[in-house]
């Protein structure tokens, strides 16, 4: 298959560059490089673009003809979209928008979208399904769910097919030690954790410990980044295998940690001591989010491999 992989440069998107490209797929990167890494583009073309550049993308749409769009490029920070909801907005929703007027054009109707557990807000059940309501918190949960909703009437009007994955917390990183995690500035919890440990910062911050909770930390389901590749792949193939409908899936290992649990993880793994401190409550932040990840289970057959959270601390600290 021949795979735009629209933020291929970051985090996420970069690990499944590999992995698809790893399993005989050709593979376009279309990156506009504000949080991304051109050399954590190990695989295939890349393509400098952003997606609000109609021009760029309808060039490239037609150059390449791609069988399907990935869609990674988004502002992810909590925090800093309750600061500067207009980033996230006109990038995450107005850019995707945008896109997907294109494709349109282009008629390229297969589409994987990377949404987040933080369309849910605060939850009313636990582990959250699909079916869960959706009530976010802050600018960056409204900015994906308003695509969501978009995209449903994408598909009605026209014919758009998609499968969205909602991410609880993806961490680790891929074993060849190649990619990483590299977010400048980094704020979350796992690459700050390895940080401190590393003597880069001085002391991890525990933000809020009076939470609702086991221990008053928030409580948060870890996923590694690899096992979230392999189920990309899996969406886009069951896209492409038929006149499949659009999907949505909830992405988690089913297991909740919670920020002191995390940080005496690492400190137990490594056998080394670093300095905790308990600061305030960080905007934004439900107590617990934990995915169940069932209707993935049964329907596309995910199955995580690197499934115990001590497993995904090791590839981080590898
Ligand atoms: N967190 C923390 N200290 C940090 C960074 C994060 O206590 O330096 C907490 C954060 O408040 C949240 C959890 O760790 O409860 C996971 O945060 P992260 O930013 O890694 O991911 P998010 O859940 O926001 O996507």
């Amino acid at each position: 298959m021949k795979l735009f992989i629209i933020g291929g440069a970051g985090y996420i998107g970069s690990h499944i560059v590999k992995l698809a490209y790893e399993n005989g797929h050709e593979v376009i990167t279309l990156d506009n490089l504000s949080t991304g890494h051109k050399d954590s583009v190990l695989y295939g073309k890349f393509e400098y673009c952003d997606i609000q550049d109609s021009n760029r993308l309808n060039e490239l749409f037609k150059n390449y003809n791609p069988d399907a769009v990935m869609h990674f490029s988004a502002y992810s920070i909590v925090g800093e979209s309750t600061i500067d909801p207009y980033k996230y907005y006109y990038n995450n929703t107005v850019g995707t928008l945008n896109l997907l007027k294109i494709m349109i054009d282009n008629d390229c109707k297969n589409f994987i979208f990377s949404s987040t557990a933080a369309v849910f807000g605060n939850p009313e059940y636990i582990p959250i399904d699909e079916t869960h309501p959706k009530n976010p918190i802050n600018p960056y949960g409204k900015s994906k769910l308003m695509v969501e909703q978009m995209l449903e009437d994408f598909d009605s009007a026209h014919g758009l097919k998609y499968v969205v994955f909602r991410y609880f917390n993806a961490a680790g990183h891929d074993k060849s030690g190649k990619l990483a995690e590299r977010h400048d500035p980094e704020t979350h919890l796992l690459p700050l954790v390895i940080q401190t440990l590393n003597g880069q910062r001085e002391s991890i911050s525990i933000y809020g410990s009076d939470y609702d909770t086991k221990d008053g930390t928030c409580i948060r389901d870890y996923i590694h980044v690899n096992d979230l590749a392999q189920v990309h792949l899996q969406g886009v193939e069951y896209l492409l295998s038929g006149d499949n409908g659009s999907k949505v899936y909830n992405l988690g290992s089913g297991n909740g940690f919670s920020v002191k649990e995390i940080i005496e993880k690492v400190k137990g793994i490594t056998g080394k001591d670093f300095k905790v401190i308990e600061d305030e409550r960080r905007e934004g932040d439900p107590a617990v989010l934990i995915a169940s990840s069932k209707r993935a289970k049964k329907e596309l057959g995910f199955s995580p491999k690197i499934d115990k959270i001590d497993d995904i601390i090791r590839t981080l600290i590898n």
